[in-house]
């Protein structure tokens, strides 16, 4: 496949890219590029470097060499460069990390209206639009700590919505979640997905690994140990990690 059309560049890439915390060696000469309107999950066990990756992307971290490019960005992100990545890039934690003080609506206004310059009214309507797309309209005007896991993860998701990203990082957006709310959060990744988002998804959901995602790649040990198309991966993991690992979870 020749595609030489700038809009054709894959949206993320990282070229060799490692990460130290001291002496530990978290990321270990990573690549991996992700095309626009891909959704790539990444798999691996417990202290892999996994939520390292999406900070690094999203440059909460430093690293110490290699290259991070974000739509054909290869500068260091600093100063305003640094707020426009930031904004370019939606991130989703395990933690819903809303502000507790403000209403749902206020929650998903915030930004746009602080960073954007929207008009507050203009911020409103997206907010609610973003609210019912997550199914969470009639929340608008309650606090965080009046809704349910599930909720709030929507709300956060309806937050980095409202940045206008060109990308979205999930780091275990479920794992915090009763089982009964897992569903609506995936629900709502899903749909994300088929909508066209470019996404990163840490997960331990297998299930939204093999319908939504159209690559998963496994980490062990700070590496990518392996990548492939979901069907193939799960049919046929290839390295000794991967297949002890699905053993694990499946
Ligand atoms: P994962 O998300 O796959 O569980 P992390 O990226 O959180 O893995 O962590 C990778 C390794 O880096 C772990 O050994 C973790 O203890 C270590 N680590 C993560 N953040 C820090 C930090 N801020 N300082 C020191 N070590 C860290
Ligand atoms: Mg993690």
């Amino acid at each position: 496949m020749v595609a030489s059309n700038a809009s054709q560049e894959p949206l993320i890439v990282l070229d060799k890219v490692n990460k130290f915390f001291g002496d530990l060696h978290v990321l270990r000469d990573v690549d991996l590029s992700v095309g626009r309107g891909e959704v790539v999950v990444v798999i691996g066990p417990s202290g892999s470097g996994k939520s390292t990756l999406c900070r690094a992307i999203n440059r909460l971290e430093t690293i110490n060499s290699g290259q991070i490019t974000f739509d054909g960005n290869t500068l260091p992100a600093e100063g305003r460069a640094l707020a426009r990545l930031r904004s370019d890039v939606g991130m989703v934690f395990q933690s819903f990390n809303l502000f507790a003080h403000k209403t749902i609506l206020q929650n998903v206004t915030l930004g746009p209206i602080k960073v954007r310059k929207e008009k507050p009214e203009e911020a409103r309507k997206r907010g609610l639009a973003l609210l019912e797309r997550v199914g969470i309209a009639n929340q608008a005007d309650k606090y965080p700590a009046q809704l349910s896991g599930g909720q709030q993860q929507r709300a956060a998701i309806a937050r980095a919505l409202a940045m206008q990203p060109k990308a979205m990082l999930f780091d275990e957006p479920t794992s915090a979640l009763d089982p009964e709310m897992v569903g609506e959060v995936l629900d709502v990744m899903t749909s994300l997905a088929r909508d066209g988002m470019t996404m990163v998804v840490v997960t331990h959901e297998m299930g939204f690994a093999r319908h939504a995602a159209n690559r998963v790649v496994f980490m062990a040990d700070g590496q990518l140990v392996e990548q492939a198309e979901p069907g193939e991966f799960f049919a046929n993991p290839r390295s000794d990690r991967a297949k002890d690992f699905l053993s694990k979870i499946l």
